[in-house]
């Protein structure tokens, strides 16, 4: 069974349940992970409570040194994070790597901390009064994240979290913990002190109690919508800062004068990438004006060479779905498709996949999908594809408008001036033009709209560091 990290030691916790973790390649089981509760939490708050002390007091070089040895180390050790993430993940290896990459740029960005972390001064603002503000650490924050990048997300919150002096209670997701072990791992080797991260597995029950927690002043959080809304809304009620990234479903346009050559790899690798197990996966083609036939010929005939397999063999495009009942919940999504009218001209649901063991789902296409239906205004985070029509530009803007979700949208074209009116009309917070996935780099903020993110600041980038931060305005004469 995994243990938690509380101060310098790997506690078990006794008497709590346990889930079990999967290689979804196979099915079977390789941890267990423990469903910690209020007193595991509590004994992680206090350890970071009491770090804090210290830790915020400690000078900004002291705790940039130290995260360029984490950086070190988390180099050092890509190959084998990547390794991990695909073991209970399920995702490529290729992808995993990504996913490491990705995961060291905010490290990467918090090394820049003498920088980031500097406040204003205005000299004789009136008279003989100067104003200056200071960042200061706001105490013990929290971290939540969701299972599809069980490295990277949680590189997203601690780094910037801690280097600012705030001392941090990761809770990984329970079905992909193993991640965040070996980060917490590799953060002691490179010297910081103990209970500055602290990691408690567990569910819902570990979340509430962080939520209620009164040593617990903010919240990250990253994960589904119906989640990210409750996490926002008990966080607030229980006024802590708070920061909650939800789901989404994310539009790609593809405009008549699109270079198909470099829109549909773009697309097929934003739909089944990650098995579509992303938060910036593109799930609904809309094909403007005549983009259509030659398209939805291309997604369809390339889709079809995608090799589904276990994420560790070579060759392999399309790893396994996380869990068996998420490829149960990904099939019905499928069927309510083609109940309400689409047509499956590629379907996943084929016995290859579904007789072997482990989670395999295959890339699914549905075309002639509706703006009314299910398929496209509901998050299915799995390989499923739908490909819909417009008339016009104004009119794709609308469809996708419509969503509940604003996490990403993207656009296939070759006119700036296309590309301009996208940018400025459509109601997504990331936004890619002749890109497939507008992942923004760690010195950007993570910034879904709508039901994709709730709170004001968002995750990473400067964003991030406002976040973790509180400002202290100093007025004086002299
Ligand atoms: P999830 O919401 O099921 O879980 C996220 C976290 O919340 C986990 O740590 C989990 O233990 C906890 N949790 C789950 N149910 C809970 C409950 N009822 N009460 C309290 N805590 C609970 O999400 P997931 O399935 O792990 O991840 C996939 C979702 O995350 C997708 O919707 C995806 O779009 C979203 N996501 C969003 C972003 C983003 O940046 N917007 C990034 C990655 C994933």
């Amino acid at each position: 069974m995994l243990a938690n990290l509380v101060g310098e030691k790997w506690q078990r916790p006794s008497g709590c349940k346990t889930l079990p973790v999967f290689d979804p390649a196979t099915g079977e089981i390789i941890e267990e992970v423990p469903l910690s509760g209020e007193r595991e939490v509590d004994d992680a708050v206090r350890a970071a409570k009491q770090a804090y002390v210290r830790w915020s007091a400690s000078s900004v070089t002291e705790r940039v040194e130290l995260m360029f040895r984490f950086k070190a180390l988390l180099e050092a050790h890509r190959e084998e994070l990547a390794a991990i993430i695909t073991r209970h993940h399920g995702k490529t290896l290729e992808e995993a790597r990504g996913e490491v990459r990705r995961g060291i740029e905010v490290v990467d960005f918090a090394c820049g901390a003498p920088t980031l972390l500097q406040g204003r001064t205005l000299r004789a603002v009136t008279g003989s009064v100067d104003q200056d503000y200071y960042r200061y650490p706001l105490g013990v924050v929290a971290g939540i994240t969701p299972f599809n990048f069980p490295v990277m997300i949680p590189l997203w919150m601690f780094p910037l979290a801690v280097v600012a002096g705030n001392t941090f209670v990761l809770k990984p997701s329970e079905r992909t913990p193993l991640g965040a072990v070996r980060l917490a791992e590799l953060f002691l080797e490179a010297g910081f002190p103990n209970g500055v991260l602290n990691v408690v597995q567990g569910a819902g029950d570990a979340v509430e109690a962080l939520l209620r927690h009164p040593d617990v002043r903010a919240i990250s959080f990253v994960g589904s919508e119906p989640v990210a809304r409750h996490v926002y809304q008990e966080a607030a009620r229980n006024l802590k800062r708070v920061q909650a990234a939800g789901g989404a479903k994310n539009h790609i346009f593809v405009m008549p004068d699109a270079d198909l050559s470099l829109a549909v790899p773009a697309i097929l690798n934003s739909a089944f990438g990650n098995a579509g197990e992303r938060c910036l996966a593109g799930s609904v083609v809309v094909a403007v004006g005549g983009a259509g036939k030659d398209l939805l010929d291309r997604l369809e005939s390339d889709a079809r060479k995608l090799k589904v397999g276990p994420g560790d063999q070579p060759g392999v495009d399309m790893g396994p779905l996380i869990r068996e009942e998420h490829r149960r919940r990904v099939i019905s999504h499928i069927e309510r498709g083609i109940r309400e009218g689409a047509q499956a001209i590629l379907d996943g649901r084929n016995d290859d996949y579904l007789k072997r063991p482990g989670f395999f789902l295959g890339p699914t296409i549905l075309n002639g999908v509706s703006p009314e239906m299910a398929a496209a205004r509901e998050e299915i985070f799995g390989p499923v594809l739908s490909v819909s029509y417009a008339s016009s530009l104004a009119e794709a803007i609308e469809q996708a408008n419509r969503v509940a979700f604003g996490n990403m949208a993207t656009i296939f074209t070759t006119s700036g001036r296309s590309a301009r009116e996208f940018r400025d009309k459509v109601e997504a917070g990331m936004v890619g033009i002749n890109v497939g996935v507008a992942q923004p780099f760690a010195f950007y903020p993570f910034s879904g709209w709508k039901g994709s993110f709730y709170g004001d600041l968002h995750i990473h980038g400067t964003d991030g560091v406002e976040f973790y931060t509180r400002k202290k305005v100093v007025v004086s004469r002299w």
